[in-house]
């Protein structure tokens, strides 16, 4: 058998696991709880991330590691690198994405749009930067963020000093200006060893309390023409880097323009709908890749609405009892803004979906989607 290696157990992990199953790849992950919802899909080692050695156990039997979570300390890619072991993605663009700055940085140089934006380290910077950039602004910590946590919104001069007092002192921080944007979209791209790039299309996603709630795919009234653009930003990047493996840029749309946010060097939220929604889900295109097997294809099957269960899940019944709905359970304990699961929603007909998403709405607890 082939075995891979992940570095994290979280749904992440459980569904390239999954996806690997079938191709008769068996998968060992590494992640610091117990319970890691990969466990039951996957041998896992109970370990720190940044802890090389357990990194070290985890990965023995596979000759490729890859990770499941951009926080994984590029001490242990490079030292697992080091000791023999081929890590996919790259190092180089997992250490980007772990900085807000290098990211925009990188995007920059490779012609990618970005918000205007401005390091901040001191209190007079930040009110320097103010002055450069103009409000609204978004003050965020340049590393460890997700799910909009280490953000502060600048909407006044008077938001100038208590944004700085809750993220300030502990980190160094950019300052974004705010952008008025139409809706935000993702582009999600897969890059095999021969430089093989193909992309999932363009879908939108909403968000709440900075967590995704919902993604449509595809997204409404996409031209080519906006496609092209995503695709050739994902391009440029994954060529940049050497990439192989999937790569999320996440966007904002204004008008006929694309701005990047972030990248992540792995498989995203926004791409859960390709399980049932495309010909190749981005779980399978990612194992294919990074264990040097040819990609599969990335056309969309069944438009398809993804709704993240947030903190709590629906009765299994309820889901399942609606045409076209599919139920993700991670097996994680519910916690108050915690992903524990999600819903896919396929329909080929525009109507039959929307209606669809109703019924499935209509038997979510309120505060889960
Ligand atoms: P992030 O952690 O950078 O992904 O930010 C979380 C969410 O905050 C994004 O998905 C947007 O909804 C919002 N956001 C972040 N940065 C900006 C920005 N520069 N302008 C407008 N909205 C933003």
């Amino acid at each position: 058998v082939t075995q891979l290696t992940v570095l994290g157990g979280g749904q992440l992990g459980r569904m390239l696991a999954l996806a690997a199953i079938p191709l008769g790849v068996d998968v060992t992950t590494l992640d610091p709880s117990t319970d890691a919802t990969a466990r039951t899909v996957s041998r896992l080692t109970v370990g720190d991330l940044g802890d090389a050695t357990a990194a070290r156990t985890a990965a023995t039997g596979s000759a490729i590691v890859t990770f499941e979570w951009e926080g994984v300390p590029a001490s242990t890619t490079r030292e697992l690198e080091e000791s023999g072991w081929i890590v996919r993605p790259p190092t180089t663009a997992l250490e980007v994405s772990q900085d807000r700055i290098t990211e925009k940085t990188t995007f920059t140089a490779l012609d990618i749009p970005v918000a205007l934006f401005a390091p901040v380290s001191s209190r007079a910077e930040l009110f320097n930067a103010i002055a450069a950039l103009g409000t609204p602004a978004i003050l965020k910590t340049r590393r460890g963020g997700y799910d909009g946590k280490g953000q502060a919104v600048i909407e006044t001069e008077a938001d100038v000093d208590p944004a700085w007092d809750a993220l300030g002192p502990a980190a160094s921080l950019i300052l974004e200006a705010k952008v008025a944007f139409d809706r935000e979209l993702s582009i999600i791209a897969v890059r095999s060893v021969d430089g093989d790039v193909r992309t999932w299309p363009l879908v939108e996603n909403q968000h709440r309390g900075g967590i995704l709630r919902t993604t449509v795919a595809p997204a409404a009234a996409i031209t080519t023409e906006l496609q092209a653009l995503a695709d050739g930003y994902a391009r440029a990047l994954l060529d940049h880097f050497s990439y192989v493996g999937v790569l999320t840029i996440e966007l904002f749309q204004v008008g006929n323009t694309l701005l990047a946010n972030e990248m992540a060097p792995r498989v995203h939220n926004s791409g859960h709908w390709t399980i049932e929604g495309a010909a190749t889900s981005q779980f399978e295109n990612h194992v294919r890749a990074v264990l040097g097997w040819p990609l599969g294809s990335t056309d969309l099957t069944a438009p398809s609405v993804m709704i993240n269960c947030i903190g709590a899940l629906p009765a299994p019944e309820t889901i399942l009892a609606i045409p076209g709905a599919h139920l993700h359970r991670y097996g994680k304990t519910p916690r108050p803004g915690r992903k524990v699961g999600h819903v896919t929603v396929t329909g080929t007909e525009a109507a039959t979906l929307a209606a669809r998403v109703d019924q499935v709405r209509a038997v979510l607890p309120a505060d889960i989607g």
